[in-house]
């Protein structure tokens, strides 16, 4: 019994704003999908509108084959988790796992063992019989995980499951929810996040939203390594946007040559050249770049260097750096070839 999860051009709107624009994306059987993106870009909606919460004003949701585009929630063998853990503060914690199977109608004999088995997998056996109010935030969370669980969903979905906790629990946390993947490889899961280092670190495909829009789909690294869009490429990770004029072999950056991969791009076309400041270092070499420094922050392991460039501002970040260079100095930044990005010419520097 694997299912993925299909979305298949599913738009939503409230009140005549759409707030999900033709969403096109799959999570394969047994695959973390991360949605990524800022606050009000739509993935929640996304999310309710596979658990059947909200429905598409076009489009269809499928799990595995089966359209579930007009399906109730209880008839979609989904388990969700929400960043309010949302658990009955009167029930006890193993009547609060029991719940969804009771109103899905298990059999009563089958409960006791499937409560137990969610308990154990979410480490919580031992608080079966506290009510939510006797345990931490920590705590509630993984009771429900146990219950979305307990029904052996074919699908998880999970939104912002971690942002109420403080960051020392959200790391433990996020590790748990690792493992717990490793122990239910057959269920897929759709994760909502702001967060890039969740997404980055549990997903095995990242989809980014902006403004109601799937923006771009992929694996971390290919995200992080060879991001599609400005967007993509200031929202995962940090980057150097460089305004270019593509010439033949390389690009302009303002009387600068520089030596990039222009494949397919016009030449005369301007792009936006992303390199990561990780990637750029100190001194001479390729695709040199002469400035003035204008900032320096140090961050413990690393130095980051602001270089005053043609006007615009070039981050580096340097690590092994002796001596903090002065405000004013003269430097020389340089980057591979093969570091670089051309994101899509014509797209503004705006
Ligand atoms: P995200 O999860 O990315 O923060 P949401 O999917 O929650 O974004 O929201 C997308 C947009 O839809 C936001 O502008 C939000 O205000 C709007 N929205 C969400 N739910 C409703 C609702 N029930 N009624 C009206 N507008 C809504």
């Amino acid at each position: 019994m694997t299912s993925g999860i299909r979305f298949d051009a599913v738009s939503v709107a409230y009140g005549g704003t759409t707030v999900l624009d033709r969403l096109d994306l799959t999570v394969e059987p047994g695959e973390v999908m991360a949605l990524l993106g800022p606050s009000g870009s739509g993935k929640t909606t996304a999310l309710r509108a596979v658990a059947g919460f909200v429905r598409p004003a076009a489009g269809r949701v499928l799990i595995g084959d089966r359209d579930v585009t007009g399906l109730p929630p209880y008839k979609r063998g989904i388990g969700m988790v929400v960043q309010q853990y949302a658990l009955f503060p009167h029930l006890r914690v193993e009547a609060n796992v029991a719940f969804g199977l009771k109103a899905r109608k298990t059999p009563k004999g089958e409960i006791p063992g499937r409560v137990a088995e969610a308990l154990e997998m979410t480490g919580m056996v031992a608080y079966a019989h506290r009510y939510p109010r006797e345990l931490s935030g920590g705590q509630q969370q993984r009771v429900a995980i146990a219950r979305a669980l307990a029904i052996r969903p074919e699908v998880l979905l999970l939104d912002e499951p971690l942002s109420a906790l403080d960051a020392r629990l959200r790391s433990g946390m996020l590790a748990e929810l690792a493992r717990l993947h490793r122990e239910l490889p057959e269920v897929s899961i759709l994760y909502v996040t702001h967060d890039q280092v969740e997404a980055l670190t549990l997903a095995d495909r990242v989809a980014v939203m902006d403004r109601a829009r799937l923006q771009d789909c992929g694996t971390p690294q290919d995200l992080y390594r060879r991001p599609r869009t400005e967007f993509t490429a200031s929202f995962v990770g940090n980057a150097n946007l460089l305004p270019v004029t593509v010439g033949t072999g390389g690009v302009a950056f303002g009387e600068t040559q520089l030596k990039v991969a222009t494949d397919g791009v016009a030449p005369g076309a301007g792009a936006t050249l992303c390199v990561r400041p990780h990637l750029v270092g100190l001194g001479d070499g390729p695709n040199a770049l002469r400035g003035r420094i204008a900032e320096v922050q140090w961050r413990g392991s690393t130095h980051r260097l602001y270089v005053e460039v043609d006007g615009h501002r070039v981050k580096a970040d340097v690590r092994e750096l002796r001596e903090t260079p002065p405000l004013g100095a003269e430097v020389t930044l340089h980057f591979a070839p093969d570091d670089a990005v051309l994101l899509g010419a014509g797209v503004s520097d705006g």
